[in-house]
């Protein structure tokens, strides 16, 4: 992944979340410096939202595997107006309304971006939009249409079901026709699951998970697990497997996944495990503008149903984070720039 290149001495131009060490949310600190400098290219984006991921969060803090060289302006995710471009970028200009997802620097007035990962938002998608889909939208894109390609006869369970990659998840497994399962923390929570069309929705913190999916399937367990929450849930949701199904880890929202022996893979219905990114599905220009243009095309549409409720100002980053990992956030969290 780029880091951003930042300069913390000279003239200071623009607003900028920095974290200068690794730590809590205190570590983010909200600064002035210098606009980022523009590769041949990259596109200057003058940045209007931005939008808040979990990984933000384990950059912040350095867990390991995700660790960036120090300091660095974060944020994987935002949206705005185009203000200028480098000599070899094509298919941007000055005035266009884009957005873009795993470039990092978007906590800040101006990012450097990419061209090859910036698409061009249509009139149907607002910028506010546009920041909340791209991460966590072409995360659920990927998760249920390429990792695993649900179809109208398979079953899912999708922990974390209520919050910015779940809801949306939960709504592209029922348009493929899944029936879906989803874990969530709190009965409002639970509402929410709900009406972006879970079948079953489990309380894990009061209930047994497994037990619960062994009940719901009348024992016979489901095709696939799509599991954020990794060290609480992993090994139970090897358990909820039928034979030969797959278990998909794609975060670690409660800490690293424990190591998983190959044998009990075999031993237990030879199942599949694999650890997808979405950087390795977006990463050829036919990916990136496939995914994006189904989720613009959704949302133009009014298919998609995009929460938002959770809106900070940039200087609030914290909080932000904060809310983030204390599961106070359903849905996006945004910073307004
Ligand atoms: P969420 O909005 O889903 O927030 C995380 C949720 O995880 C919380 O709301 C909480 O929901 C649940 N959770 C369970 N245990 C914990 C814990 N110990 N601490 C904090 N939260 C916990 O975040 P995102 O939508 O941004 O990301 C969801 C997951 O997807 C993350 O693990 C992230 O790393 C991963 N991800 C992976 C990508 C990839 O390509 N591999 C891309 C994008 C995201 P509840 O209260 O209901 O338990």
């Amino acid at each position: 992944m780029a880091v951003s290149r930042i300069a913390l001495r000279g003239k200071t131009d623009m607003k900028a979340i920095v974290v200068h060490e690794n730590g809590g949310p205190e570590k983010l600190s909200f600064e002035d410096i210098e606009q980022p400098e523009v590769g041949t290219d990259d596109v200057l984006v003058k940045v209007e939202v931005a939008g808040v991921n979990f990984i933000d969060t384990y950059h912040r803090s350095g867990i390991a595997g995700y660790g960036l060289e120090l300091p660095f302006v974060p944020g994987n995710e935002g949206a705005g107006v185009v203000e200028s471009t480098g000599p070899d970028v094509d298919g941007f200009k000055s005035g266009d309304r884009v957005a873009w997802a795993m470039s990092l620097g978007s906590y800040s007035e101006y990012a450097a971006v990419p061209s090859s990962k910036l698409v061009v938002l249509p009139s149907g998608v607002s910028t506010t939009q546009g920041a909340a889909v791209m991460l966590q939208g072409m995360t659920a894109h990927y998760l249920a249409s390429s990792t695993f390609p649900l179809q109208s006869n398979h079953t899912c369970v999708i922990h974390a079901g209520a919050g910015g990659v779940g809801l949306l998840l939960t709504q592209l497994a029922k348009r493929r026709g899944a029936a879906v399962i989803t874990t969530v923390g709190t009965e409002a929570k639970a509402e929410l699951s709900r009406n972006a069309g879970s079948d079953h929705v489990i309380l894990y913190r009061d209930q047994d998970f497994k037990q619960e999916v062994m009940r719901i399937t009348d024992d016979e367990g489901v095709e696939v697990v799509y599991d954020s929450v990794a060290k609480e849930t992993a090994m139970n949701s090897l358990a909820c497997l039928k034979r030969r199904g797959t278990l998909v880890l794609f975060g670690n929202a409660s800490g690293h996944a424990p190591a998983i022996d190959p044998l009990y893979l075999s031993q237990n219905g030879s199942l599949y495990v694999t650890r997808p990114t979405l950087a390795d599905h977006m990463y050829s220009r036919q990916d990136l503008e496939w995914r994006a243009g189904d989720l613009f095309r959704m949302l133009g549409e009014g298919d998609l149903d995009l929460r938002m409720e959770h809106e900070f100002q940039l200087a609030d980053a914290a909080e932000a984070h904060r809310q983030l990992e204390g599961r106070l956030t359903t849905g996006k969290v945004l910073l307004n720039v």
